[in-house]
């Protein structure tokens, strides 16, 4: 038990937060380059906020979150998204009193108790971006070219992108009674979930893994024969903008967001060589969440990208290079009056900016100095009796074996 993390939890070892640094770096970078900033909500929220803002009837919400009671009788929980939280702050610091249209991004540890499996975890890590406050079409287009380019410019190539429109609440009313005729129909086909989304969700049955490939699916009605004229000139003018950044899609009509708040767009990226769980980031557009989280009727849309399942793509498309680590300098000293002269040596070159180390076992200078060797340290600087009194250093150059004595005060000099 103690020695090993909760299940569904994970450390990431030092050489594994080069690559997390890496895919942040560039999530910085390119968020910057699209004007959108960074904001840090809270790990946990009251439960209400994620029950209200993803939806109570979720799986999400009814069998996934992390909910407790705290020491002040408060019912709290995990984030198992951010989506909800950076509505809140948005509300809560009144950042709508700026400008029009509110631009932000945000990375961070989620939580949803779920089955672990590759790619996905009880702890898991969302990069998403989500824009508040305007309802132009291109500010959908503009979100998910931040998506496709950020997952291009890591590499990756077997991309492919679905988008859909799910309607509002004038049109969408009108296609979910249709679907709940046809699938009443065909109710003794349906797995026992999707019958109990027939009165609740029955959009969710579109996207049932269970039941997508049988006959009566294929027939099932499209929203397109639905949508409202406003609903329809968003999701023309979308693909308009879509096309003109050169961006190929497919149009996918199962791809469904089941409750109120999301209205028009919906999307999805996919990397197909991860299988069954090949989406690596997914959003859409929620013109009703805000009004539902207390505000005024605001438009707003947004997305999430999973960060190990796109570590995972990256490493199988072998685009995880080893990053060998790079240190200076590698201090070694015989005897204790050089071990105090080392120390002093090692803290100036650290001041002066230069990575040095020094071996704090004292081990014999044969042995130090086959851990400098082992240590990728391009400079082995020693320092024993004869150095200390004359007020030098012994440089030995690790690449070419070349050593020579220097003045202290001239080291950091020699090896910068
Ligand atoms: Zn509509
Ligand atoms: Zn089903």
């Amino acid at each position: 038990m103690l020695t090993n993390a909760p299940r569904g939890t994970k450390d990431i070892l030092p050489e594994q937060v080069r690559n997390w640094l890496r895919l942040e770096n560039k999530i910085r970078e390119l968020c910057a380059l699209y004007g959108y900033e960074e904001i840090r909500t809270p790990t946990f929220e009251h439960t209400e906020l994620f029950s209200r803002g993803i939806g109570e009837g979720t799986d999400v919400v009814e069998k996934e979150m992390y909910t407790f009671t705290d020491r002040g009788d408060r019912s709290i929980t995990l984030r198992p998204e951010n989506t909800a939280s950076v509505v809140r702050a948005w509300l809560q610091n009144k950042l709508y009193a700026n400008a029009g249209l509110t631009k932000l991004f945000y990375i961070g540890s989620m939580f949803r108790y779920d089955r672990p499996q590759a790619g996905r975890l009880r702890e898991f890590h969302q990069f998403g971006v989500e824009a508040l406050g305007e309802k132009n079409p291109a500010v959908d287009a503009e979100i998910i070219l931040l998506a496709w380019e950020f997952l291009h410019s890591l590499g990756l190539t077997e991309l492919s992108l679905k988008i859909n429109t799910v309607g509002c609440p004038e049109c969408r009313p009108i296609y979910r009674r249709k679907l709940t005729e046809y699938f009443t129909e065909n109710a003794d086909d349906l797995c026992a979930d999707c019958r109990r989304r027939l009165e609740k969700n029955p959009l969710r049955i579109l996207d049932c893994k269970v039941d997508r490939d049988k006959d009566f699916m294929e027939d099932a009605p499209r929203i397109e024969t639905c949508l409202c004229d406003d609903c329809r000139e968003h999701f023309n003018a979308l693909k308009k903008f879509l096309t003109a950044a050169g961006v190929e899609f497919t149009v996918d009509s199962r791809l469904v967001r089941g409750l109120d708040y999301y209205t028009k767009t919906a999307f999805e990226i996919q990397y197909a060589p991860l299988g069954a769980q090949s989406a690596v980031a997914g959003g859409g557009r929620y013109d009703g969440l805000i009004r539902e989280l207390g505000g005024d009727d605001t438009p707003a849309v947004g997305f999430a990208a999973g960060l190990e399942r796109i570590l995972l793509a990256l490493e199988l498309q072998g685009l995880l290079p080893a990053q060998t680590k790079k240190i200076a300098a590698f201090v070694v000293s015989g005897g204790s009056a050089a071990e105090v002269y080392a120390f002093k040596l090692l803290t100036d070159l650290r001041r002066q900016n230069i990575s040095a180390v020094m071996d704090f076992a004292k081990k014999s200078m044969k042995a130090q100095m086959k851990s400098a060797a082992k240590s990728g340290a391009k400079f082995a600087l020693i320092v024993g009796d004869d150095e200390v009194a004359s007020s030098t250093v012994t440089v030995k150059n690790l690449e070419t074996a070349a050593q020579e004595q220097v003045p202290i005060a001239q080291v950091a000099e020699k090896i910068s």
